[in-house]
């Protein structure tokens, strides 16, 4: 028997692997199957090379439990090794620097297992001896035993085996019993094996019987050796990408479509990644792709490695090119890894380009699941909203489906401004600002539908990057300001009959927690309504930004502000003005006299301090004039309670004003049932 000391130059290795690998440790099997599935495949070369003579059989792996002896066994038919070999693979750790390196990376298990090649040395995280029995392929090769219990001391000796190839026999530590469990194993092989090359096997297939689960003979094999991005895209059905989804994801929606991903230069990448269907928060949907090296499984954040928005899309990549080794910081300044995320960025958008072109209708009907991706991915990344602007399309109130160009002829005549802005207009809710959308349809306008969870900052980046572009909510204005085509004031009556006539309505709005009104006074025509409720676009906007962006949050607490508009050309209105001036002429006639007076004398005291310099106005005149000012406000405001009295008597101005809370869906509670008990009133 031969002892020996492992080369390492460190004074002893394991405390290092089993502390600052801790939270990791579950890699150790990934690790030591892999090494096995590499020795099959090493034999395997070297048969086609002729180089091994020997019968090759069924190459596997397997891995199998012993809860008595508390071992995990890793056995392979590989290539096996000599004495020599152990000596050389084994025993020999080249290590370089490894004090630095351990220090620097000592939070990140897979860097250091990666830079040392100790993939082996991961099964000391959780055992207490590690015997590898091994019988190298080599025409009369003597079996030998290595033992270690992790301490840098180890023994190796001859043994017996009979089959070629090499068992990694694991005596699980104490503390790390979990591993020992069924189901734990299971889960890992799931995990990490699932697309491993060569079979491996973990016992045996189960069945019922007599009421309970039992053994069959039949080897349970977990592994899919041959997954869907490693065969040929020609040899594929639209079935087996279904099929491969319903796999990795087995709760999802069918895939909305998928893009096999082929690359041997300048980097090897294979992969395939689907469009998935995604019901509400993208947020739930991100990091669903998964990280291969060469059929291995590294990980499932891809951040990184392929571009944010693509974090979206679910599916597979493999590459034996990405460093997976290696911290993430380093990852996104890898030169290959920018290339490949540039390479999937473009063969995204050049696959949803040709569905764009071959098959515009089937694009059209995907349309409303896919726009959130192209919609991110216009927002996040500029190379993709230069491709994606020829293929992205907006859609309109009836359902049919423009290019950002069509779109731009189709309403270029109609609906640009005075100042030769564009207007696009649009709707977020297609009922609730039915009404809106009709009247811009009776214009001869066209209403885009935006209803999408990125539209409000698509609609931003779209009017940077259109020029002279604008984008209006329908409901944002009344529709002869929508889109201003001419400077005629439409206003029709004097500023005090339209203040008086406000505050009618103003005084008589139920109070609506977090919303607030104005009202004003406007010529509509005699056949729009006679009161309508529009809200400003820009503060709109402002609100949902802050809703999507922090550090807006100033806007986020204002309340909604909202304008009725009254118009003065409907026949109710006139009725209102008429009467109420009629009506509350006797009590305002003092009051009216006094503001007359006051702005009289307003006007000269004005004039007079306007002829002067400031330094000459005395602190006399300028009370006098802050003192008229305070008084005319104060017999405003008599006005307003007078008007306001009027109105509180008056059912239409009420029932004006709670119809067009209802058209918005605003009217609740107490003020609907007032509402509905006012309605009956009146019809009977
Ligand atoms: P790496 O796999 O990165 O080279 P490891 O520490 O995992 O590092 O393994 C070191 C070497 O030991 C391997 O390169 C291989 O030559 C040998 N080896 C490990 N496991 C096996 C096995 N199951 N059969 C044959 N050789 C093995």
């Amino acid at each position: 028997m031969q002892k020996g000391n492992i080369g390492v130059t460190t004074e002893n290795i394991f405390p290092v692997i089993k502390k600052f690998l801790y939270s990791d440790h579950e890699i150790f099997l990934r690790e030591i199957v892999s090494n096995a599935v590499d020795a099959t495949q090493k034999l395997k070369t070297l048969a086609n090379k002729g180089d091994y003579k020997g019968e090759l059989g069924d190459l596997k792996v397997s891995v199998k439990l012993d809860t008595d002896k508390g071992t995990i066994t890793v056995s392979d038919n590989g290539i096996g090794m000599t004495a020599e070999e152990i000596e050389k693979y084994i025993n020999q750790i080249a290590f370089s620097g490894a004090n630095d390196f351990l220090d620097k990376y000592k939070d990140d298990a897979n860097a250091i297992i990666g830079h040392f090649g100790l993939g082996f040395y991961s099964s000391f995280m959780v055992s207490k001896q590690v015997e590898i029995v091994t019988k190298s392929c080599k025409e009369g090769a003597q079996a030998v035993k290595w033992t270690c219990d992790g301490s840098p001391a180890y023994e190796l000796e001859e043994t017996e085996k009979e089959e070629r190839g090499t068992d990694i026999i694991m005596h699980i530590d104490d503390d790390c019993k979990e591993f020992l469990d069924k189901n734990k194993i299971k889960g890992l092989l799931d995990k990490y094996c699932r697309f491993l090359p060569i079979p491996v096997v973990f016992g045996k297939k189960t069945e019922w019987k007599d009421g309970k689960q039992v053994d069959t003979d039949e080897d349970l094999v977990i592994n899919d050796t041959n997954p869907i991005w490693t065969r040929k895209p020609s040899d594929l059905k639209d079935d087996d990408y279904k099929e491969f989804y319903r796999t990795l994801y087995p709760m999802s929606d069918e895939p909305l479509f998928w893009i096999h991903l082929n690359v041997d230069y300048p980097f090897n990448l294979t992969g395939v990644l689907y469009f998935p269907k995604i019901k509400s928060n993208i947020e739930l949907q991100r990091n669903k792709i998964q990280l291969y090296c060469n059929q291995v499984y590294v990980t499932d954040s891809v951040e990184g490695i392929v571009p944010d928005f693509l974090t979206l899309l679910h599916g597979v990549i493999d590459s034996p090119d990405i460093p997976l080794n290696v911290s993430r910081s380093y990852l996104q300044s890898d030169s290959n890894v920018k290339k490949i995320s540039t390479y999937i960025t473009k063969k995204v958008s050049d696959r949803l380009q040709s569905i764009f072109k071959n098959d515009r209708k089937d694009f059209e009907q995907k349309w409303d699941d896919i726009k959130i991706f192209i919609n991110y991915g216009m927002l996040t990344q500029e190379d993709f909203y230069d491709k994606a602007k020829n293929f992205a399309l907006f859609k309109d109130c009836e359902g049919k489906y423009f290019t950002f160009e069509e779109y731009q002829t189709l309403i270029k005549d109609s609906q640009t401004d005075k100042d030769g802005n564009l207007i696009y207009l649009y709707a977020n809710d297609k009922e609730a600002q039915y009404s809106y959308i009709e009247a811009a349809k009776n214009k001869g306008y066209n209403v885009l539908l935006l209803d999408g969870q990125l539209d409000t900052p698509v609609v931003s980046m779209l009017e940077q990057k259109f020029e002279k572009s604008r984008f209006t909510r329908v409901d944002a204005d009344v529709i002869d300001r929508l889109i201003i085509k001419d400077n005629a004031n439409t206003s029709s009556l004097d500023k005090e009959k339209s203040a008086k006539l406000s505050s009618v309505f103003k005084s008589q709005i139920p109070a609506i927690d977090k919303k607030e009104f104005y009202v004003e006074t406007q010529a509509m025509g005699e056949q729009a309504s006679p009161i309508l409720i529009v809200q400003s676009e820009y503060m709109r906007r402002m609100k949902e930004m802050a809703q999507i962006q922090p550090g807006m949050s100033f806007y986020g607490e204002m309340p909604d502000m909202y304008t009725m508009v009254l118009n003065t050309d409907h026949a109710l209105i006139k009725e209102i003005l008429t009467d109420s001036e009629t009506k509350t002429a006797e009590e305002l006639k003092p009051i009216e006299a006094e503001i007359k007076g006051l702005s009289a004398r307003q006007a000269v005291l004005r004039q007079q301090q306007d002829n002067k310099k400031a330094e000459e106005i005395t602190q006399e005149e300028k009370d006098e004039l802050n003192k008229c000012g305070d008084d005319i406000q104060a017999q405003e405001k008599l006005r307003d309670e007078v008007m306001a009295k009027y109105g509180t008597d008056n059912k239409i101005v009420h029932q004006l004003i709670d119809l067009a809370l209802l058209q918005n869906g605003m009217l609740k509670g107490e003020a609907l049932s007032n509402f509905v008990k006012r309605s009956i009133d009146l019809i009977k």
